[in-house]
């Protein structure tokens, strides 16, 4: 039986984090021993917000997928490719865009967060409003099974839904309603205690040296009750001992979580043994990340082929769409 096919993308807007990397793109490397996953770079997403600053995204665009080899991802078994080389995308977002209800964009609760959020940036535009509708399209052109996001992003993939059952009561049986995979949230923050993110400048980079590892992780907020050294801490609410509990050894994160409690062990010290493990953790990946930026004509051979794929199956999607429009 062929496996059930999903569809995720990234915008490009920056380099990849330790939210990303806990928060979709391990899911991600996990769901691809199941199903046949279809990953891209979402470049027209992108322009939604930072139509304004469109360097980033080329200076991204292959960062990203070098990313996504370096941490485990396969383009033997999934797919890559980047969303404005399959221009058949766009064709359907402008079908999709004549039969979506204004008000099902309006009171999209993502939308109304974002535009009370993004103060610094105009995105009271047709485009931002309408970024769900281009979401649809990319999941829908390949007629996707399932669609693996964070909760923030369900309601999109609700609108998804909502688009495949209109589509296919007014022309007839053409697209599966895709279902929302959760990704579970991930417990690491930024190094402040918020969510980590880069436009909040609190984030560690896969791309971090080992200095800035250090510094970064020496300056994590920890337990907020415990103020001097004496004090016992709590590792329960502290974001230092959620990183303990993903990179360091079991033994370790066992004896810090007594110490912490009694006092035996001050957050200095136990940055440190942090950071170390971190930095051990992540040396892998960055190992790979090395060959991959020595040899770019391979990635690009890798994204060129996997937009062969995915044009072919959009294609496709498109001859039966327009026939369904009779367009
Ligand atoms: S000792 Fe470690 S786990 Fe305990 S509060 Fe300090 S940094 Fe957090």
């Amino acid at each position: 039986m062929p496996k059930k096919r999903i569809v995720s993308g990234m915008r490009p807007t920056g380099k990849i984090h330790l939210g990303h990397l806990h928060g979709a793109l391990l899911n991600w490397k996990k769901l691809q021993e199941e199903y046949d996953c279809f990953y891209f770079i979402a470049d027209w997403h992108a322009l939604t917000s930072d139509y304004a600053r469109p360097e980033i995204i080329r200076e991204t665009t292959y960062e990203i997928i070098i990313d996504w080899i370096s941490m485990g991802l396969d383009p033997e078994v999934s797919t890559f490719f980047i969303q404005s080389h399959i221009k058949e995308h766009a064709e359907l977002h402008l079908i999709f865009s004549m039969i979506t209800p204004l008000p099902w964009l309006e009171r999209n609760p993502t939308y109304k967060e974002q535009l009370r959020e993004l103060t610094h940036k105009d995105v009271y535009t047709y485009g931002f409003l309408g970024y769900p509708v281009l979401q649809a399209a990319d999941i829908l052109i390949y007629k996707a099974n399932g669609v693996p996001v964070g909760e923030d992003q369900a309601p999109h993939v609700e609108l998804t839904r909502e688009t495949a059952r209109r589509f296919n009561h007014l022309y007839g049986e053409t697209f599966p309603v895709p279902n929302v995979l959760l990704t579970p949230t991930s417990k690491l923050l930024g190094i402040d205690r918020r969510k980590m993110s880069k436009s909040y400048n609190n984030a560690i980079f896969l791309t971090d040296s080992d200095e800035e590892i250090s510094e970064k992780v020496g300056q994590m907020i920890t337990d907020p009750q415990r103020a001097r050294r004496n004090d016992p801490g709590d590792p329960g609410i502290c974001n230092v001992f959620s990183f303990h509990e993903i990179y360091t050894n079991n033994e370790i994160v066992e004896s810090i979580k007594r110490e912490c409690r009694s006092a035996d062990i001050g957050c200095v010290e136990c940055k440190k043994i942090m950071a170390s493990s971190l930095k051990k953790g992540l040396e892998p990946i960055k190992a790979r990340r090395r060959e991959l930026e020595s040899d770019i004509d391979k990635v690009k051979e890798i994204v060129s082929e996997g937009n062969k794929r995915a044009r072919a199956i959009a294609q496709r999607t498109m001859t039966e769409v327009r026939e369904a429009v009779k367009i």
